[in-house]
Parts: structure tokens; sequence; C-alpha cells
């Protein structure tokens, strides 16, 4: 008999509801002694069967589900079944890089050709500079396994103990189904002391890129550095955003603040910004920056190695104005108690901003805790239009590209906002 894991009476509701992560303190017991990372039933108090999972005993997520059908087991089947799902949404629904380069723009989806388009598409079009999420975790029904696609390559990154001694089975399953010519670990940084699992970057599977790999996004080329870049080597999940936010750079003067290697700073600047500087710590990111300005040809842009708190008060002192600015800093907040402080950071960065900006200008607040919502953000919009006694409206509130779909059932799956304000 598997092992199984019973859960405490009266606690069973949010797992019948299909939120993917069970907690310690819901669990009653655990029979039939699971080593880390094998597969168990979780029952209810009463003793009905609710999910298949996988243990973890040095992990606050004890058990991550991943199957609510019990004649559905966590095994090969199912893993192909779920990397079959994610590929369709992203190559089929969203249709990102259905197509070769070079290929005539694929007629309007209508019903009547969705299937001969369906059977044109290839699961991995060679050549085709596409970056997408090919995989996003509980968004994708499986937690703990982040894929990456950029043009050739697929980057992985796992953050569960239970996949991650999976993880021969699933790079096989993502060879035959995606066919990369190669497939890069990255270890995401504490996630050994968070799950007791020791992994190492490196190859999983064939050939991997002996130089950065060029993408396209928009009509925007980006080098990507797999090996070594921040996260899996771009920030995939800004892709809308980036192309949202350069609708409204034309003739601006753009401070592009946490930069990284040029994403909203070069699509404004190709949207026909007047100037454009960019703000961030990395040297490493800044040195693609400036190549991936030189790769598009863009000269009207120039960037800065710097803290961007320091560099915003330098800016303020300097005098000096732009018509718009953007902040897109990194997680703030990690945990609850966090919180408070990171609302601080935000407002500091928010308030010199806001002295940057002319009248009319556009202040892009971007966020990626999840712990900080919609709500906080605008709160204190609100707070800083009556503090500096600036008209700020609020013309778009947006989240993640859709190729990081949120799971209905796992709300932690939505993180990232983006506001787009005016500001008077
Ligand atoms: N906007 C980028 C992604 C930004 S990620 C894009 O579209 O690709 C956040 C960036 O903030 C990282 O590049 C990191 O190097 C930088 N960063 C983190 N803390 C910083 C600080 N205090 N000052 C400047 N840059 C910082």
């Amino acid at each position: 008999m598997s092992a199984r894991v019973v859960l405490r009476a009266g606690r069973a509701r949010p797992f019948y509801g299909r939120h993917p992560w069970v907690y310690p303190g819901a669990i009653e017991a655990v029979t039939n002694d699971p080593a880390d990372g094998d597969a168990v039933e979780v029952h209810s108090h009463a003793g009905n069967f609710i999910a298949h999972g996988l243990y973890n005993s040095k992990s606050k997520l004890r058990v991550r589900l991943y199957s609510w059908q019990q004649e559905v087991p966590i095994d090969e089947h199912l893993f192909r079944a779920r990397i079959e799902e994610a590929i369709r949404l992203r190559d089929g629904i969203l249709r990102m890089g259905a197509r070769r380069e070079g290929e005539a723009p694929a007629e309007p989806r209508t019903i009547d050709n969705l299937d001969a388009e369906t059977a044109r598409q290839e699961p991995h079009p060679p050549g085709s500079r596409q970056a997408c999420r090919l995989i996003f975790s509980e968004g994708d029904g499986l937690s703990g396994l982040t894929v990456d696609r950029y043009d050739r390559w697929l980057v992985v990154q796992i953050t569960g103990l239970g996949i991650g001694v999976r993880r021969d089975i699933l790079a096989d399953l993502l060879m035959e189904i995606a066919q990369p010519e190669g497939i890069f670990l990255r270890t995401e940084r504490g996630i050994g002391r968070l799950e007791g699992l020791e992994l190492h970057d490196g190859p999983l599977r064939g050939k991997l890129p002996d130089e950065p790999v060029v993408i396209e996004e928009a009509g925007v080329r980006f080098h990507v550095n797999i090996a070594e870049g921040q996260k899996t080597g771009f920030y995939l999940d800004q892709r809308d955003n980036r192309q949202a936010v350069a609708r409204y750079a034309s003739g601006r003067r753009v401070l592009d603040g946490f930069c990284y290697t040029g994403g909203f700073g070069l699509h404004c600047a190709r949207a026909g910004a007047m100037d454009v500087v960019g703000l961030d710590s990395s040297a490493p990111a800044l040195d693609l920056a400036r190549a991936n300005a030189d790769l598009n040809g863009l000269d009207s842009v120039s960037f800065r190695a710097g803290d961007v708190f320091e560099q915003l008060d330098a800016l303020v002192d300097a005098g000096e104005r732009f018509g718009m600015v953007i902040l897109d800093p990194p997680k703030f907040a990690r945990a609850q108690h966090a919180v408070p402080e990171a609302m601080r950071g935000y407002r500091q960065l928010q308030t010199q901003a806001l002295r940057l900006l002319d009248a009319d200008g556009i202040l892009v607040v971007c966020c990626c805790s999840g712990l900080i919502t919609r709500e906080m953000l605008e709160e204190l919009l609100s707070q800083l239009a009556a503090e500096t006694r600036r008209r700020i409206q609020i013309l778009e509130v947006r989240g993640q590209s859709p190729d990081h779909p949120v799971a209905a059932t796992c709300p932690e799956s939505s993180y990232l906002k983006c506001l787009i304000c005016r500001v008077l």
C-alpha cells in the first residue's frame, strides 16, 4: 500500500478545493514512512481519498499535490500529459512562435482554420528566436517545475524535491516533446535550505550554446545568457508589459529603473523615445544591455551602474526631468514580516520618481512580490498623490504574461503587478 498522509479533522477543505500545498499544520498522521520525494496519497480525517502528492519531510510544503483522481497516479503518463498541455497553451492558444523565421504571418485564427493550423505547428520551430515560459509550476499543474524556452534551448528551474529526484524522467520527456538542442538546469538560491535539495547549475541534456542565445520579443532582439544571467536568463513575465509601456514612450525622455539587460528601455527606444537612461546595479546585466542596444541599432540609450535608490536621489539633486519613469525592482518581500519594509522601499522609489516626472508624465510601477497586492500598490499611489499634490491617474493595471498562467485554485501563482499611470 502506498504511503498515506491523513489530514486533521476540519483541515481538508483547501485540498478538496485543489490548492496544491499541504503544510505540516494540516497533517494528523503519516503512515508507511515515505521517503522524501516519494508519492503519497492524501486522505481526509474520515479516510476519503483527496489527492496524490509528493512528500518532503524537510519542506514547509510537506506535500505538493498533482492529481485529484485516484486512478491517475504521479507517474510518467501524468508528467507527459501536463507537459503536452503546457506546450499546447503556448504554441496553440497563445501562438507564441508557432512559425519559422521568414515565413509569412499566419492567417487570422478562425474556427475554420484552427485544425489545419494546429497540424502545421511543430513542437519547436528551429531558429525561431522564440522565448516563452513553457511550464510555470503550479500554474501548469506541475508544482516545483519551471521551464523556459530560449530559441532552441530549454532552461529548467526546480524548486521542489519531489520534482528534483524525478529530473531525469522530466528531462527525457522535455527532449522528446519539445525537441530542444539542449536543456540547462538553473538552481534558485536558498532552495537547498528550503527543500533539502542539493542541485547545481549545469547541462541536463544535449548541446548548449557557446554564446548568449539571441531571442526576439516583438521586434526587439536580446542576448540571453542562460548559464549565468539572473533567474533563467530573462524576465519573460514582463513581455507584454514591456510592449504596453512602450506604447506611451514616443517623444519622451525615459528613465528605466532596474533595467537588467534593457528590457523596458529598449522597447521604449524602438517605439520612439527621445532618450532612454537605464539604471541597474549589475555590471554583467548592463554589459548585455549595451550589447542589446547595439544589436538593435538603438543609439538613444545609455546605461548607468549603481544602486537605483541612490541614483534617483542623485538625479533629483541634479534637477533632471523625465517624461516617463519605470520602476521594476526585484522581489522586496519574501515573507509576511518583510512587507512593511518592502512598502517603505516602494514609497521611497515612487516619491523620487514623482520628483523626476514632468507634468503629464508616465509612471510605471511594477511589483513581483505576491505578498504585496494590487490594492496595496493603489493605496500607496493614493497616499503619494495627496502628499505630493499631484493627480495620479491609473491607466492600466496589468499582470504577468499569459505564458505564466494563474491557477484559479492557487492564488499564489498570481504575483506580478504592473501599473501604468499618468501623473499631472
Ligand atoms: N526590467 C527588467 C527586469 C528587472 S529585474 C527587464 O524587463 O528585463 C530587477 C533588476 O534589479 C535586476 O537586474 C537587478 O540587478 C536589479 N537590482 C536589484 N536591486 C537593485 C538596486 N538596489 N539598485 C539597482 N539595481 C538593482
